[in-house]
């Protein structure tokens, strides 16, 4: 399926281009139809679906052309996104301004923790979308400051999400601010009763799309695992990407700054290495996949968020620097490599601080991660009992195999 099929317009092919994307995800593919004919949407899905861009896409589409259920287009906030946490609120108006870039549509985002004055402004310039947290939004109908009589479209992001963070009250007063003259979009990772209870309340017949959750990794890929003290990950990554050429290799931090410092280190060691992470201008990260992608940069050093959409084959190493305490997020780290067959690895450093990390993430997996030795003690034991290590077949694979996983 191409993104032409669905029926967006030009301006918003242009967006998904310019962004790179080359198909929609089966989450796009089910959602977009129903959002454009203005049919309500139960979406069940997680974060790295692309279901931002399912949603805002569609929405988009239907604000430039002024298809809103009768409203004048000058009638402001006309779309209400509603989500958990800051992150998620800049991440969705992040990707609003990105695809609708060439549409006239406006977007404003508003979310506690810092001063309202600015967010505030944004919305009195105009704003056809805005994106908000529950709490900041109470906050700002409380003093008048903003008004949601013209919203139309309204999506509940991460809704289960917001459940679990007590935010039910709170989404029920502002449900009762906005037009029952609405389309509504719901989405969340999982459907407990509570939300099930709130989808049978506020949706109208709504379409189901539905994409299936992670739990499991491709049957090719080998797991290992390095139990090495935080001191130690950085010579160790060194080593093990400058002993032999690994063609592509996919490094994981748990932070943006993480990223930055060991790709430092790495192009300080001699290594062709670039960061990924939401800091980075679009130019750089377009700059530093295309890069990627020809392994003229073979080390690419990104944080999960950066990574979700990354749509490189063949990459035979991936690395989890930092162990994530999400075994989702391994299952979709390590997702980039073992693709289609192909034989991939997945390398994890833990530490003693990340051991429960590694215990769930072995239990989805439901099975343990191979412990791999340092690089000097295999070579110690390959030369003391020339005794093979794991998954040996002869002297030299041998090698390969004890001395490191790559
Ligand atoms: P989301 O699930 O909305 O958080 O999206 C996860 C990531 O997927 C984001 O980094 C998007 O930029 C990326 N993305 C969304 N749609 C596509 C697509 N059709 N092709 C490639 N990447 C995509």
């Amino acid at each position: 399926m191409r993104f032409e099929e669905l029926r967006l317009s030009e301006p918003l092919l242009r967006a998904v281009r310019t962004a790179g994307y080359r198909t929609p995800t089966p989450i796009q593919v089910s959602a977009i139809p129903h959002v454009l004919v203005g049919r309500d949407v139960l979406g069940c899905a997680q974060t790295g679906t692309g279901k931002t861009a399912a949603f805002a896409l569609p929405i988009l589409q239907r604000l430039s052309q002024h298809e809103v259920r009768g409203l004048p287009s000058s009638s402001r906030i006309r779309a209400l996104v509603l989500c958990p946490t800051r992150e998620l609120a800049q991440q969705i108006h992040d990707s609003f301004r990105t695809y609708g870039q060439y549409t006239s549509v406006r977007q404003a985002v508003v979310y506690g923790g810092v001063s309202q004055n600015s967010q505030v402004r944004a919305i009195r310039a105009g704003a056809d979308v805005l994106i908000a947290t529950p709490g900041r939004l109470i906050d700002l109908l409380g003093q008048r400051l903003v008004s949601l009589a013209s919203v139309r479209m309204l999506v509940l992001d991460e809704a289960d999400r917001m459940l679990d963070m007590g935010f039910l009250p709170d989404i029920r007063r502002i449900l009762a601010q906005v037009s029952p003259q609405r389309q509504t979009l719901l989405f969340s990772a999982t459907m407990p009763e509570e939300i099930r209870k709130l989808v049978t309340d506020i949706l109208h017949n709504p379409a189901l799309v539905q994409v299936a959750r992670v739990s499991s990794a491709a049957p090719t890929v080998a797991h290992w695992v390095y139990h090495v003290e935080p001191p130690q990950k950085l010579p160790l990554l060194t080593r093990l990407l400058s002993r032999r050429p690994c063609d592509r290799a996919l490094v994981f931090t748990r932070t943006k700054h993480g990223a930055d410092k060991l790709t430092r280190h790495l192009l300080r060691a001699g290594l062709r290495a670039a960061a990924l992470h939401g800091n980075k201008s679009q130019g750089a990260r377009t700059r530093a996949l295309d890069e990627f992608r020809s392994a003229r940069t073979p080390v690419l050093v990104a944080t999960d968020i950066a990574a979700r959409g990354l749509d490189v084959e063949d990459i035979a190493h991936v690395f989890n620097y930092d162990l994530t305490s999400d075994p989702e997020t391994y299952v979709h780290r390590i997702g980039r490599t073992g693709r289609a067959g192909a034989e991939g690895t997945a390398v994890s450093f833990c530490s003693s601080q990340e051991r429960a990390n590694l215990r769930g993430i072995e239990r989805l997996l439901g099975k343990a991660l191979q412990a791999a030795t340092t690089p000097t003690e295999a070579v110690e034991r390959l030369r003391i009992s020339g005794a093979p290590g794991q998954r040996l077949r002869t002297k030299s694979s041998a090698m390969r195999r004890v001395y490191s996983p790559c």
